[in-house]
């Protein structure tokens, strides 16, 4: 096999770059990981992420899934709804792609703190890994590979002048907890709105997070409003039978985007997740495409070669899982934002024909849940 790099720099010990610096970390390859916040600072964020089958697949090779066990609430059903045109789709369990069966859940809700409590402990735990947060880091050697894993406004990509193409949505996405009555412990809810995607993603003991997309100054509106006057407008939206009951933390607006970097690699970097692509967080696939991105970089670190070589096998790897993620996501958000009376028909015939062919319920579960690149391919065991 040809031979790695002697080390490898990773700016950004977000779940991404602190994911991919133990998973590196963990095959032998000397790492060194930065990023300008300290330790409780990474934990602090209040998100809840939505974890597919391919995530899963990867947190079990590096050995994470089962100490993360305790923290992952599974939903073993997702109910998908229109509300313009009234349509109603339930996947279930027995829509999985057989490999993904027996684990318990079509997916998982993750919360940010107890996954980056795991993943700073292993670092910290792991010889391979020297850590740099909020402290100087030494400079990285000529011949080491750079990844840059520092989020969507990505410092690296301005300096190595990789441009990027974007669309901003004129929706933002609104999040918070809440404690709901009505709703079972282990559904998930996508709700179509005019306004945009809602979600209400599983927490656990009548727990939920929400995730509220509406018009970017809504939602800003909304996260300024009293306790009680955010949970009368939630209960206006939440579909019939489900109550809130009290609101967990303070309701936070995030502006939405379609991000892709022209290139995902320069000379010896590589661009990771958010730094590369971001996407609307409907389908929840965000994070799931950050850690496909992962696996990809340990693949192509495997293969071996130089810093460059290794950097453009993991760029070219990486475009079409990319774009087809964000095209799927941005074509639901336009498709289903309105009540255009030209798309309504159509819409409905989607839903219907999805809510009565198993074989669709199972292509789009598959697609979400593993990656449209895994469609037409066995799935590792
Ligand atoms: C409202 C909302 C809801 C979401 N819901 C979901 C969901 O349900 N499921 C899902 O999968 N995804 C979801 N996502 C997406 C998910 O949050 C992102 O995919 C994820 O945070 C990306 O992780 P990252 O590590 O790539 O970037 P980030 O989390 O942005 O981390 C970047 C890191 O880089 C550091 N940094 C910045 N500058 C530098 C520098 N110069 N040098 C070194 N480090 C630097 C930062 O301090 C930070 O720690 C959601 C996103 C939003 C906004």
């Amino acid at each position: 096999m040809a031979p790695s790099p002697p080390e490898v720099h990773v700016l950004g010990a977000g779940p991404t770059g602190a994911l991919t610096a133990l998973a590196l970390g963990l095959r032998g390859q000397r790492v060194v990981l930065f990023d300008p916040l300290t330790a409780s600072e990474l934990q602090a964020r209040s998100r809840a992420y939505a974890i597919t089958h391919s995530s899963r697949r990867l947190l079990t090779t590096l050995g994470l899934w089962h100490d993360l066990h305790d923290a992952l609430v599974p939903f073993r059903d997702l109910d998908l709804r229109d509300a313009a045109t009234k349509s109603q789709v339930l996947f279930s369990q027995t829509d999985l792609a057989t490999a993904n069966k027996n684990h318990d859940g079509i997916g998982w809700i993750l919360d940010h703190r107890p996954l980056m409590e795991l993943l700073l402990a292993r670092l910290k735990g792991n010889k391979n890994v020297e850590i740099h947060l909020a402290e100087p880091c030494p400079a990285p050697s000529s011949d080491a590979l750079i990844v840059a894993a520092d989020g969507p406004g990505s410092p690296t990509r301005e300096a190595w002048g990789i441009r990027h193409w974007g669309v901003r949505y004129r929706q933002g996405c609104l999040t918070a907890k809440v404690a709901l009555r009505g709703l079972a412990h282990d559904r998930a809810c996508e709700l179509f709105r005019p306004e945009g995607p809602f979600a209400v993603l599983p927490l656990g003991q009548g727990t939920f997070q929400v995730v509220w997309s509406a018009p970017w100054q809504r939602c800003q509106q909304r996260s300024t409003l009293q306790r009680s006057e955010f949970l009368d407008q939630l209960a206006a939206v939440l579909p019939p039978g489900i109550e809130p009951d009290r609101l967990l933390d303070q309701p936070r607006a995030f502006p939405q985007q379609w991000l892709l970097a022209q290139s995902f690699h320069r000379g010896r970097g590589v661009l990771i997740g958010e730094a590369a692509h971001r996407c609307h967080p409907v389908g929840g696939q965000g994070l799931n495409l950050c850690w496909r991105d992962v696996d990809g970089l340990l693949r192509a670190v495997q293969r071996g070669g130089s810093a460059a070589t290794i950097a453009r096998n993991y760029g070219m790897s990486r475009w079409l899982d990319v774009i087809q993620v964000g095209l799927a996501t941005d074509l639901l958000v336009r498709v289903f934002s309105n009540r255009q009376p030209l798309l309504l028909p159509l819409r409905h015939l989607a839903l219907q024909l999805l809510k009565q062919f198993s074989v669709l319920r199972r292509l789009s579960l598959r697609a979400m849940s593993d990656g449209p690149m895994q469609l037409w391919q066995a799935l590792p065991k």
